[in-house]
């Protein structure tokens, strides 16, 4: 625990982001939200979050962060090893909509609509999805939080930066022809639905990038027969998921490089050269040691 607030306290001086005007309460900047926006033609109902969780000293909770990266980098692996590692949850905005949906909470009727009708969710529904799960976490007796996938906008970022504090965003990075290579060797288990990935990335260091291998995952003999590439993983679809990806989360990702709050990480690899690597960015590297030594 000294270390992670060592590293807090290290990550708030070189962010100097702790200002008290970013702990504005997240009715108002909800409302500003609002009107600037001219959403709603449902009621909408003052999103509020308990104080205590806007307004504690970093020392004195877990780590808040977010995890940025384009699809395919592997981003919810990271963040989900990390959120283990420090014992926070792992809070995902795509499972939120879907837990949302089975359940019969107060926005599932309106979700379903909206999936129904194949359009995007709102911003303002996802923030209020986000910050009723915060408040359940914290009824919970949860601390901190790793979020992946959000936010995606610029917008979701200013509202995010007056809900809570946020200490560090990182920002996954994977070289760009061998992310595509990994897309392109996804396949499914047309039987067990399981995952896989046939790509062997194998490239050598050309225009000062690093040469980088990447061990496949290979599907049990049995699935061999049965794999199928989902139809959205061509080459044309990938690149213009990455296109929309990279457009979108230019800005957000300046927004917090100019507050200080954003840690590029180049994937040097696979999760056996790359999470030791990570891992010594975020300053943890004797974290998991420390914790292992711990509980033995
Ligand atoms: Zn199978």
């Amino acid at each position: 625990m000294a270390d992670l607030v060592r590293l807090l306290s290290k990550l708030r001086v070189a962010s100097g982001a702790s200002s008290p005007c970013l702990l504005r309460c997240l009715s108002s900047s909800a409302a500003s939200f609002q009107s600037e926006n001219q959403i709603p033609s449902h009621p909408v109902h003052p999103l509020t979050f308990s104080p205590d969780l806007t307004g504690t000293d970093p020392k004195d909770r877990n780590v808040q962060w977010v995890f940025l990266g384009c699809p395919g980098v592997g981003k919810g692996t990271y963040a989900s090893r990390l959120c283990s590692l420090l014992g926070v949850p792992h809070i995902a905005t795509g499972d939120l909509v879907r837990d949302e949906l089975s359940s019969s909470g107060d926005l599932s009727a309106q979700l379903k609509e909206i999936v129904n009708q194949g359009k995007l969710v709102s911003d303002e529904i996802i923030l209020r999805l986000l910050s009723k799960r915060l408040e359940a976490g914290e009824a919970k007796g949860e601390s901190g939080f790793i979020l992946d996938g959000f936010p995606r906008t610029i917008k979701q970022a200013e509202i995010l930066e007056g809900m809570i504090d946020i200490d560090l965003v990182v920002n996954l990075k994977l070289r760009e022809d061998v992310l595509i290579e990994k897309c392109l060797g996804r396949r499914l288990c047309s039987q067990c639905k399981k995952s896989f990935n046939i790509a062997s990335i194998d490239v050598k260091d050309e225009n000062g990038n690093p040469a980088m291998s990447m061990a496949p995952l290979l599907p049990p003999e049995n699935c061999m027969s049965k794999l199928i590439t989902r139809p959205d993983d061509t080459e044309e679809v990938v690149r213009e998921r990455l296109r929309i990806y990279n457009d979108k989360s230019q800005p957000v990702e300046d927004f917090y490089r100019s507050r200080g709050k954003l840690l590029e990480f180049d994937l040097p690899g696979g999760i056996p050269e790359s999470w030791p690597k990570l891992l010594e960015a975020l300053d943890l590297d004797d974290y998991e040691e420390k914790q292992s030594a711990a509980t033995a």
